[in-house]
């Protein structure tokens, strides 16, 4: 007996039939790519088919340059005007409607930073999609692996959806190679003004230490710190390994640090090769963010402190003694 397919599953049918395409959204400074670009296009590559970039800002022809020769984009397409400035998500999400309206792609994704989990949202509504957050592995084209319970379980979820709208944990996939791409360039379908918010300005942190999210070494700093004076202790030793430092995000509401520098759940997630917690209890929102780390060295005076079931080296001690001890020892070294 013949029986009719309904509306949904035809178009599930169809776009598994289609071939695959990803759209990758590059978060930038107009003249500086955003590390976690690179992660999400590895990402993007999993999933098999073409994979394509959309730029849009200011004064980013460099960065679209840049995007040309990394290896496994096939096209980059680059929207300039003025009302891109500061990358706004209500800006953006009509020129990627466009964009998609045009070339029917069966995923969108970019990076699960501060600027893709504002904008993934807003697209998958427009799309009456469910968006997919923080991906950590990709199984299939349909089957994403992502953590919940701050980071305790791991959850595979299989999208039915016609067009995958997904954001990316960097430190869960390596960087595409910067070079061995020879991707065409062409103009973005075009979009018009919104106009329902403004870039007015930005301070950004200053700073000679590596950016968080990507540095090799991290030194974090807790409330054991006890003031924002002694976060000095860190940025000597910081220096002298040449990382960047983290914060809990004890210490930052309490206003030792700004909130840039928030590690966990609620902050940055980083997996660095070296990761010293300095004064930290290793509560679980503060471990979903850097437990990833390849070797975790915590010092605190509790020796029951969570931290240390997490920890590949511990110190029980005093950080007040032990940190300025192994500052000098690096001095010497
Ligand atoms: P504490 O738990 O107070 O620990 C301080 C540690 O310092 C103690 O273990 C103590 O033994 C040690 N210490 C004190 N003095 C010394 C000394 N002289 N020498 C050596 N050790 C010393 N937290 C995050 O970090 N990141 C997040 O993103 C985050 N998100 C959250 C989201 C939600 C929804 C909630 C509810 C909480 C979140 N938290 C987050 C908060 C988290 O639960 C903890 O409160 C926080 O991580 C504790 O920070 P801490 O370890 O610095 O402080």
């Amino acid at each position: 007996m013949f029986r009719a397919a309904v509306p949904g599953q035809l178009r599930r049918a169809a776009s598994l039939l289609r071939f695959q395409s990803t759209l990758v959204i590059a978060e930038h400074a107009n003249d500086t790519l955003a590390p976690i670009t690179l992660n999400t296009i590895t990402a993007a590559k999993c999933l098999g088919g073409e994979v394509s970039c959309l730029v849009a800002g200011t004064k980013c022809d460099k960065v679209a340059q840049n995007l040309c020769k990394v290896a496994g984009v096939a096209k980059v397409l680059v929207a300039q005007h003025d009302m891109y400035k500061g990358l706004l998500a209500e800006e953006l999400t009509p020129l990627i409607l466009a964009t998609h309206k045009q070339f029917s792609y069966t995923h969108i994704c970019a990076g699960a930073s501060a600027f893709g989990k504002n904008l993934l949202p807003r697209i998958a509504a427009k799309l009456d999609v469910a968006p997919i957050s923080d991906i950590i592995a990709i199984k299939s084209p349909d089957t994403f692996v992502r953590t919940i319970y701050a980071g305790n379980a791991i959850c595979t979820v299989k999208c039915n959806e016609e067009v995958k709208v997904f954001s990316v944990r960097g430190t869960s996939f390596e960087a595409a190679p910067t070079s061995g791409g020879s991707a065409s360039s062409e103009k973005a379908s075009s979009a018009s003004p919104v106009g329902i918010s403004e870039w007015l300005d930005q301070k950004l942190t200053k700073s000679d230490r590596p950016e968080l999210t990507g540095a090799k070494v991290v030194v974090s700093g807790g409330r054991g710190l006890k003031s924002g004076e002694n976060f000095k202790l860190l940025y000597d030793l910081a220096d002298q390994l040449h990382a960047a430092v983290g914060a809990s995000r004890a210490a930052v509401d309490a206003g030792f640090v700004p909130n840039d520098m928030q590690v966990g759940q609620t902050g940055k997630i980083v997996a660095p090769e070296l990761y010293i917690a300095v004064g930290i209890s290793g509560a679980i929102q503060h471990l979903a963010g850097m437990k990833d780390s390849k070797t975790i060295v915590a010092i605190n005076k509790d020796p029951e402190a969570p931290i240390f079931q997490v920890a590949d080296y511990g110190i029980v001690a005093d950080l007040f003694k032990v940190v300025p001890e192994m500052t000098e020892l690096l001095k010497k070294k």
